[in-house]
């Protein structure tokens, strides 16, 4: 094993020039030195905390003097020690500095070396000698969404993306689902840099929510730095450090030192990480694929990720969203020339398409395109005009002035003068397509001679919007060409044989899949297996896991980091707690019924009422029926005198049992009661 050691130990940094104390110079990029307010954003309000799930707590910890075999999980451990000490109730609080360092201790025994400096070095902060890189998981392996990871390393923090899940079908009226970030908002001070693989919401997102805490510099594509800072607009009181820095630059962080790499993906500015550590290279694949033929700029850097794979990668994080498909994704080339053709095709008629507004090379194309057609291209939808206004500004765009006119001015044109880019390919309600769709958008009505491009493919849960609007733009006469009619769009994640190549160049010495649903990172285990990685050294990440390493160790911590999803609701006002969302649920499976009912404290009576009226949970021919039941059934409730003493909240829970016990026997479901209860 001395072997790997010296591999490791001696690797240099890259190419670039490593210059701690200026950064911005070295990278070309700005470091924008911002006032750092302590104000909390407006925005924190709305969040709640959903599910947290620390699995060791101190108390737990310090009983234990064993060291885990290897092989067996810590969840068992975790559970064993609990059940041996059930007095005491794992707290939802973990103080991980604490267990970190005294799990050092267990980790320490097996080196000799390490151990002797642990008996000479008494100053309690045992942290200091745990010679382990610890990655820990935020987001992004339990599901596609939400990515974040962090390295840490002695007192040195290196966030990696930042960004925000969708939230699913069990969470109505939620808007937003972020990753629990209690871990590194307890540590912001060890927090060094967050680096950005690139701009696309689920890595970037949760950036606002994160930066109110968080004061470290962010880095990233220049590209990404501008759509984030775009992005903050919306939060005014977060202040950000950035610096933008260009592909091949190295960069130093704490005591990692970071080299980014140019990669392909559907947004441009993307990169992919070498992160040098003090026990090795560890490699963060980001979100790519590889194109030979891009639209612009290079391809994925494989020579470099060559070199790098040459002197020694520790352990690489690679991505897995489309490891089930084989060979190779398409290239973006190819929905430029299908484009082309059904340009050509289409020369009497309007063209509407809605792409991602991020995937602004793709946009680019499509100008190109009506420029050389004579069109006039309007941009319909906030996202679009904005994102392409913070492209062309820094130049990763580029058209004429007067290729341009406004959406309000589309009618003044004839159908085959016109190219419409328009939000809505995930078939989101109020975007423009949406809306077009639904004969809402002012000045723009769908019909025979429009033929609507949808240059996108919906995200996984999106099938269903996506296929409506299909539906309900057809219905309107027009003809509707999507990614399964014609090759109107390229993924921008690498399949089977592009992952096998990343593999083969890197050859990591350990691995662990990202970015992908459970079955993703396990048929992209499988994929590394049959390329001839040993199974031991393969893990495959879950949400809250750690997992330490160094140059010939490679496990599970024995604690986890509070992980999790907390939801951002735009409507709410102050704290929505998980019993709003139990509601929602519940209203909107179950119903709802409002009983309202005047009473008289003072002489233990019913005066008006209770009056009851229901909504969706009862059908026609039954409603009477059973409001005459829940009537009888409340006023049986009531007719003791001696609850009216009680406080109203006693009376008001009362009232609910009763109902929801007459509603459950005759109807099966739970509506939600509100009890009003007027005093006279
Ligand atoms: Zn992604
Ligand atoms: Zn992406």
């Amino acid at each position: 094993m001395n072997e790997n050691k010296d591999k490791f130990a001696g690797y240099p940094a890259f190419n670039g020039v490593v210059e701690e104390k200026k950064p911005a110079q070295i990278l070309n990029g700005t470091l924008d030195s911002t006032t750092e307010k302590q104000e909390t954003s407006p925005a924190k309000k709305h969040m709640v905390e959903y599910v947290q799930k620390p699995r060791f707590d101190k108390s737990i910890n310090q009983k234990s003097t064993n060291v885990r075999p290897q092989g067996v999980k810590s969840n068992d451990i975790a559970q064993k020690l609990i059940n041996s000490n059930t007095t005491k109730p794992v707290q939802q609080k973990t103080n991980l500095d604490t267990v970190a360092s005294q799990d050092s201790s267990v980790v320490n025994n097996e080196n000799p070396n390490m151990k002797k400096r642990i008996f000479n070095n008494n100053n309690g902060n045992r942290e200091k000698n745990n010679k382990n890189l610890q990655i820990m998981f935020f987001g992004g392996v339990d599901g596609i969404g939400k990515n974040m990871t962090a390295l840490k390393y002695g007192d040195d923090i290196l966030v990696v993306d930042c960004g925000v899940g969708f939230p699913g079908n069990d969470m109505p009226g939620v808007d937003l689902v972020i990753p629990d970030m209690t871990y590194l908002k307890q540590h912001a001070n060890q927090v060094k840099g967050i680096v950005i693989t690139h701009a696309h919401e689920d890595h970037i997102g949760s950036l606002p929510y994160f930066l109110d805490t968080v004061k470290a510099p962010v880095y990233a594509s220049r590209l990404t730095i501008a759509l984030v800072e775009n992005k903050l607009r919306e939060h005014p009181r977060v202040k950000m450090k950035s610096v933008a820095v260009n592909p091949h630059a190295v960069v130093r962080i704490g005591c990692f030192t970071v080299e980014f790499i140019n990669v392909n993906h559907s947004v441009a500015g993307s990169y992919a990480l070498a992160i040098t550590t003090p026990v090795g290279v560890v490699f963060h694949s980001g979100d790519f694929k590889i194109d030979f033929t891009p639209l612009v700029g290079e391809t994925t850097d494989l020579a470099r990720m060559g070199e790098i794979g040459q002197k020694g990668v520790l352990l690489m994080l690679c991505e897995s969203t489309n490891v089930e498909r084989p060979g190779s994704s398409m290239s973006e080339r190819i929905v430029g020339e299908t484009l082309d053709k059904l340009f050509e095709a289409n020369p009497k008629k309007r063209i509407i398409i809605t792409a991602f507004a991020s995937n602004v090379h793709r946009v680019q194309q499509m100008m190109d395109l009506a420029k050389h057609y004579g069109r006039k291209v309007a941009f319909a939808g906030r996202s679009m005009i904005s994102n392409l206004e913070v492209a062309m500004k820094i130049g990763e765009i580029r058209y004429d002035k007067d290729l341009i006119i406004d959406i309000d001015r589309v009618k003044n044109y004839a159908d085959n003068e016109v190219l419409i880019l328009a939000t809505g390919s995930q078939g989101q309600a109020s975007t423009a397509l949406s809306r077009m769709a639904n004969d809402e958008f002012p000045g723009i009505t769908i019909g025979a001679n429009d033929t609507v491009i949808f240059s996108s493919s919906p995200v996984p849960g999106n099938e269903k919007p996506v296929n409506e609007m299909i539906n309900d733009l057809m219905k309107k006469g027009a003809e509707v060409i999507y990614d399964e009619l014609a090759d109107v769009h390229a993924s921008g994640h690498a399949c089977q044989d592009e992952i096998a190549t990343i593999h083969k160049l890197l050859k990591p010495k350990y691995f662990m899949p990202i970015h992908g649903e459970y079955k993703h990172l396990k048929a992209h285990r499988a994929l590394a297996i049959r390329m001839g990685m040993k199974e031991q050294n393969i893990i495959i990440p879950e949400i809250g896991m750690v997992v330490e390493t160094n140059s010939n160790l490679f496990r599970r911590a024995p604690f986890d980091v509070p992980a999790g999803n907390r939801l951002i609701d735009g409507e709410s006002i102050g704290d929505m707690e998980s019993v709003v969302l139990k509601d929602r649920l519940q209203l909107a499976e179950d119903g709802v019924c409002i009983v309202v009912l005047t009473v008289n404290t003072a002489n233990a009576k019913i005066i008006k009422g209770p009056e009851l009226i229901p909504r969706g949970f009862a059908y026609n021919n039954e409603v009477n029926y059973l409001m005459e039941e829940g009537k009888k059934a409340v006023i049986d409730a009531l007719s003791n005198p001696a609850i009216f003493k009680e406080d109203s909240s006693i009376i008001k829970a009362n009232i609910r049992k009763t109902l929801s016990n007459v509603f459950y026997k005759k109807t099966k479901r739970r509506p939600v009661i509100v009890p009003v209860i007027l005093e006279n």
